[in-house]
């Protein structure tokens, strides 16, 4: 693995600034442009030239000497100078040890292999976040009892950590790469990683945050289930996959079940589905605890039993220092452990397990799967939501309109509405509970069993969404009216076509019942007032052109926004779009001043950061 950059040659300040702030975005620069610069392993080599830390540090991202000392370090060493782009004299392993040697008032010789070391041994950001990391601690209370990362040499380059994890680093071209790099909204799955980590214990996480600490030029993102809408988890960095961390354990004496941060949906449900004891959680079997429970966590068991992260009892988290701290509902980590429920994933560290209470699911339930014809929407979509409130705890549904088929600005009499769920209670209970809306119009697809919890979670799961998409969601605080459902229906009929059927244009999960005996503010999941989640969303597939996909992009903005007038301003974390106006306040409403603290508290430095993450007080 060898270093390469390239030059800046634009207004290089502003340049500077903007990687500096955003590391993230560096991608997008890139593509603005050509050639900001880049840590690419393979094909950009060939345009590095050796000006790289003088031109590159100006602007603030080289900082310190330890990490020009780094730089220098691969880029000497490691490879042969490139030839020279036009416009920049060339430049020889004296004359930039004597350029840096000279910024950084140090001898030139003291830059040069064991000696450089020697003089450059406690690098002043290393100093500040030593610092920085005491204050943590401090804050938190856990100086004495937290463990500290192990005793490894800092891997200064990812060949010392690859030789440092338990689990495999993956480098481009090399047996799994694609695969693990694939995200599940294939819209991001041209971020491809430097690097991927996948972590097979709690030590490689300690370990790749260590080395993000030391390379924080460097962007990185976590992945678990890898379902993060606005792809999140994905990066052109170092991905930390903790997949392979994917335990389960429970413990029916105590009533809890222990999940390793890499489990899924599937995995839990593997685990437990032998016990009459489930934890909440969702729907796609491929979507990780992790995120699932740091955004709240909705599923056919919410209205019944409380979102996943409502069920959390603690959850053991890597923090930006390197330390592994248990979080819990007491002591020194009581904050940090609110803002594990609802904050979101990727904000405060990398979590690796959670432990759950578990829930006695042994009664039997009862699924209900309708499909009624393109009749009296707006009638039956009320219906269907009066049904829900009146069965508010025992009742669960997934609720939605629906175009029969694919192609441009479906009619009023090709928008099919469905409900599909799960009734607390036997067959004949939950048939009396839909009757009214079975009597309104005869479905034409009828399914309502009884069945055990877990057949029923295994009739509900839903396939992974196909192609790449983007969304929008909302939170109706009582329901969907009448005016507001004609607006939707009428935005479906707006839609400007693609390749693919749109299933999920106007979806309402049921979001009350048990969610709601929560306060806005006993965890970071904010949004306790609402029945609903509206969410809006547009897919298309690699045969749409460009054009295509930016008529529904424009589409969704556009419907989003005329739908608010109707609609609570909150958004659910975990439907997160990058296109979403006000993110903070919709993801976390009055929340977010605390949540500010304590990423500030846990993560001074923000080194936990991404396009949509919480910023530090
Ligand atoms: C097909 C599909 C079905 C879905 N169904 C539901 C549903 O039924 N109910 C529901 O509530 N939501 C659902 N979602 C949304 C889902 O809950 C979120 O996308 C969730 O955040 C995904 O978690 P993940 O671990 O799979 O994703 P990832 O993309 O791996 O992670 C999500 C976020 O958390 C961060 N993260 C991941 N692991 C960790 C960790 N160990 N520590 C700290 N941060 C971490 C990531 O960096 C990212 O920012 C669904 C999404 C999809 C694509």
């Amino acid at each position: 693995m060898f270093l390469s950059v390239a030059t800046i040659h634009q207004p290089a300040t502003d340049l500077g600034y903007l990687l500096h702030k955003h590391p993230e975005r560096l991608h997008e620069i890139e593509q603005t442009f050509g050639k900001a610069w880049v840590f690419y392993p393979d094909a950009s080599e060939r345009r590095c030239e050796a000006a790289l830390v003088l031109d590159v540090d100006p602007f603030g991202l080289v900082r310190g000497k330890g990490q020009a000392r780094g730089l220098l370090d691969q880029y000497v060493n490691n490879r042969p100078y490139a030839p020279p782009t036009a416009g920049h004299a060339p430049l020889t392993a004296t004359s930039i040890y004597s350029k840096v040697a000279s910024r950084y008032s140090c001898n030139d010789k003291s830059l040069r292999g064991i000696t450089m070391h020697a003089k450059l041994d406690l690098p002043r950001r290393r100093f500040l976040q030593a610092g920085a990391a005491f204050a943590t601690a401090g804050a938190l209370g856990l100086s004495s009892e937290a463990p500290a990362a192990p005793r490894v040499h800092t891997p200064h380059n990812l060949e010392a950590l690859r030789r440092s994890l338990k689990g495999r680093l993956i480098l481009p071209g090399e047996m799994g790469y694609l695969m693990a790099a694939y995200p599940n909204n294939a819209r991001y799955a041209d971020v491809l990683p430097m690097a991927i980590a996948m972590c097979a214990v709690d030590t490689d996480v300690q370990l790749c945050i260590k080395w993000a600490n030391d390379h924080r030029h460097i962007p990185f993102a976590i992945r678990s289930g890898g379902h993060n809408y606005a792809g999140f988890s994905t990066t052109r960095g170092l991905l930390i996959d903790v997949k392979a961390m994917n335990k389960v354990s429970y413990d029916l004496k105590n009533g809890t079940a222990t999940v390793q941060c890499g489990a899924n949906n599937q995995n839990m449900a593997d685990a437990l589905s032998g016990t009459n004891f489930a934890v909440p959680s969702g729907r796609c079997p491929t979507v990780g605890a992790s995120g699932l429970t740091l955004g709240g966590g909705w599923g056919f068991s919410a209205t019944h039993a409380g979102l996943t992260c409502d069920s959390l009892r603690e959850s053991n988290i890597v923090l930006a220092n390197s330390h592994l701290v248990t979080a819990k509902n007491e002591g020194p980590t009581k904050d940090l452990f609110w803002a594990l429920r609802g904050g979101g994933g990727g904000n405060f560290g990398v979590n690796t397990s959670f432990t759950f209470e578990l829930h006695d699911v042994s009664a039997p339930v009862t699924i209900f799967n309708i499909v009624w014809p393109a009749q009296q929407q707006i009638e039956m979509l009320t219906l269907l939501q009066e049904i829900q409130l009146k069965f508010a705890t025992q009742i669960s549904t997934r609720t939605k309109a629906f175009p029969d088929g694919p192609g441009a600005k479906p009619k009023l009499d090709q928008l099919l509405v469905t409900t599909l769920g799960q009734f607390f209670g036997p067959i004949d209970q939950a048939r009396e509970a839909l009757a009214p809306a079975l009597d309104l119009v005869r479905p034409i697809k009828q399914d309502i069993r009884q069945m055990s919890y877990w057949q029923a979670r295994d009739y509900l799961i839903t396939d992974d969404p196909n192609g790449m998409y983007d969304l929008r969601s909302s939170y109706v605080a009582e329901t969907l009216s009448r005016e507001a459902i004609e607006a939707m229906l009428h935005w479906m009929m707006e839609w400007p076509g693609g390749s693919l059927t749109q299933e999920n244009m106007g979806i309402l999960f049921a979001i009350g019942g048990k969610v709601g005996d929560k306060k806005w503010n006993d965890t970071a999941y904010v949004h306790r007032n609402a029945n609903f989640i509206f969410e809006m969303e547009a897919s298309w597939a690699p045969i749409d052109k460009p054009e295509t996909v930016d008529r529904q992009r424009r589409w969704l903005s556009d419907y989003y926004d005329h739908m608010q007038q109707f609609l609570l301003p909150q958004s659910y974390v975990n439907f997160p779009s990058r296109d979403l106006p006000k993110w903070q306040h919709a993801y976390y409403g009055d929340n977010l001043p605390k949540l500010s603290r304590i990423k500030r508290e846990v993560d001074r430095e923000n080194l936990f950061r991404f396009e949509q993450s919480i910023p530090p007080a």
